[in-house]
C-alpha cells in the first residue's frame, strides 16, 4: 500500500526489474503520498441480537477511538437513496448503504456502486451520522470485506464495509426486527505523507524515438490481500509486453514507455504527478494503454481518437482476432491512472478484460496470486503486447481525443 514499508520495496524491485529486462532510460519519478493506516476494526450486531460482523475500513476512514462508536441502524438502499434523506434522520445513528455489486464481464456493476463508496460517507456525515457501514462491493460471498477509497476528508466519518453475507445478515435483522444496534470499533487513522514513486522505462522506437506508446499499471495494492490481481496482474503485463517487444528482432517505428504509477488506489498520486511532470509533451504520447483489471482474458478492444482515423484502430483490431479478441466500436475508457492524460487529448487504447470474477476478490484478504490462471493470463499479456506494438509501428496515428469525450465521469 502506498506510504507503507512496502511501498519503497516494490518501486526498487520494479526499477532492478525493468534493468533486467534491459529497458531504456529506467528511472524513478518522486510522488507525494498521503499515508493512512488500518489499525484493529471490529464491529457487532448489539440488539436486537447478538452478531459479530466481518468488516473492514473504507480507504481514508477516520478512526472511531478505541472505544468504538454504537448507534441504530438507517439503512438505504441506493446512494440515491441516501441523498434523499431528510436533514437529521442519521443524527447519532449509523448509515448502511447495502446496495448488491452486479455481476458483468465489463466490471459495470462495480462502477455503479463505486460512487456510493466514494461519497457515501461525507453525505451520511452531513446528515449527522456517527458512522457509515456499506455493503461490500464485491461480486462473491466470501465472509471477507472490500475496502476502497472514498473521498478524502479532513475530518473524515468512520465508515467500514461489511462483507456481503453480514450485510444480507445485517438486513434481514432489519427485515424481521425493524431495528438493529450496531457498535463499530476502527483504528484507521492518517499518519502524514510518505514519498513513493512512479517507475518508468522505455523500449526506444527505431524511427520515432520521441514518440511514445504508453503502457501503465499500478505499483501500490490494498493492504489487505497481496494485490495480486489489482494491480500485481496489471504490472506483469506492462513489463511482459516490455520484454516480448524488446525481444523481437526489429524495434517497433516509437517508443513503448511502460509507467508503473504509484498510489492509484488512495488519490491517483502517480497519475496526477505524471501528468504535471509530462504535460508538455502530452503531444508526443500517441496512444496510451492500462493494464488494471486482473489476470483475466482480453476479451474486446475499445478505442478513444480522433474519428477520422477509426481506420488504423480497425486495422488494429483485426491483428487482435487470432488472440479472440473483438473489436468493441463503444469509445474507450481506459483506467484510472491514464484518465489524466485522455484529459490533455491523448488517445487511448482500451483493451477489456474479462471481470465477471475480478470482483470476487478485488480489495479483499484475497487477492492472492492463486487465483491467477498462467494461461489466461499469459493470453490477456499477449493482447497487450500485440496492441502495443500495433500502435508503435503503425504509420499515422490517432490524433487527438475530441474535447468532449476528454471528461472523466464525475464522481
Ligand atoms: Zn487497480
Amino acid at each position: 500500500m502506498a506510504g507503507s514499508p512496502g511501498d519503497p520495496v516494490a518501486v526498487a524491485w520494479a526499477e532492478r526489474t525493468m534493468k533486467e529486462l534491459s529497458l531504456a532510460d529506467v528511472h524513478t519519478e518522486p510522488v507525494t503520498v498521503r499515508r493512512w493506516e488500518r489499525g484493529d476494526e471490529s464491529a457487532q450486531i448489539v440488539a436486537p441480537v447478538p452478531q459479530r460482523l466481518v468488516v473492514t475500513a473504507l480507504g481514508g476512514s477516520g478512526g472511531t477511538g478505541a472505544r468504538g462508536v454504537e448507534g441504530d441502524v438507517v439503512e438505504v438502499a441506493s446512494l440515491a437513496d441516501l441523498e434523499k434523506l431528510p436533514p437529521d434522520s442519521a443524527r447519532g445513528k449509523i448509515v448502511f448503504l447495502d446496495a448488491p455489486t452486479r455481476r458483468a464481464r465489463d466490471g459495470s456493476g462495480y462502477g455503479e456502486g463505486a460512487r456510493g463508496r466514494y461519497r457515501g460517507p461525507g453525505i451520511a456525515k452531513k446528515l449527522g451520522a456517527v458512522a457509515l457501514l456499506l455493503r461490500s462491493l464485491g461480486t462473491d460471498h466470501d465472509r471477507l470485506a472490500h475496502t476502497g477509497a472514498m473521498a478524502a476528508d479532513d475530518h473524515p466519518l468512520p465508515a467500514a464495509a461489511l462483507s456481503v453475507p453480514d450485510a444480507e445478515l445485517l438486513h434481514r435483522v432489519l427485515d424481521e426486527k425493524k431495528t438493529a444496534r450496531v457498535r463499530l470499533v476502527l483504528g484507521a487513522h492518517t499518519s502524514g505523507e510518505a514519498r513513493s514513486a512512479n517507475v518508468i522505462g522505455e523500449v526506444t522506437g527505431r524511427e520515432r524515438p520521441l514518440e511514445i506508446v504508453l503502457v501503465g499499471a499500478h505499483l501500490d495494492s490494498w493492504d489487505l490481500g497481496e494485490g495480486a490481481i489489482d494491480d500485481g496482474a496489471g504490472v506483469g503485463i506492462a513489463l511482459e509486453t516490455a520484454r516480448v517487444i524488446s525481444a523481437l528482432p526489429t524495434r517497433p517505428r516509437r517508443t513503448l514507455r511502460v509507467v508503473l504509477f504509484a498510489n492509484e488506489e488512495h488519490g491517483l498520486d502517480g497519475a496526477h504527478a505524471y501528468a504535471t511532470v509530462h504535460g508538455q509533451e502530452a503531444l508526443k504520447h500517441v496512444v496510451a494503454m492500462e493494464a488494471d483489471f486482473g489476470a483475466d482474458a482480453v476479451y474486446a478492444v475499445r478505442w478513444l481518437g480522433d474519428l477520422a482515423t477509426r481506420d488504423r484502430f480497425v486495422a488494429l483490431a483485426r491483428l487482435l482476432a487470432p488472440l479472440d479478441v473483438e473489436r468493441d466500436d463503444a469509445p474507450g475508457g481506459g483506467g484510472a491512472d491514464v484518465s489524466p492524460l485522455r484529459e490533455l487529448g491523448v488517445p487511448i487504447l482500451d483493451l477489456r478484460q474479462d471481470g465477471s470474477r475480478y470482483f470476487d476478490v478485488h480489495h479483499t484478504a484475497n487477492d492472492t496470486v492463486d487465483k491467477i490462471d498462467p494461461g489466461v493470463y499469459a493470453s490477456a499479456a499477449a493482447a497487450f503486447a500485440t496492441a502495443a506494438w500495433a500502435a508503435a509501428d503503425m504509420e499515422g496515428d490517432f490524433g487527438r481525443v475530441e474535447e468532449t469525450s476528454r471528461k472523466s465521469k464525475d464522481w
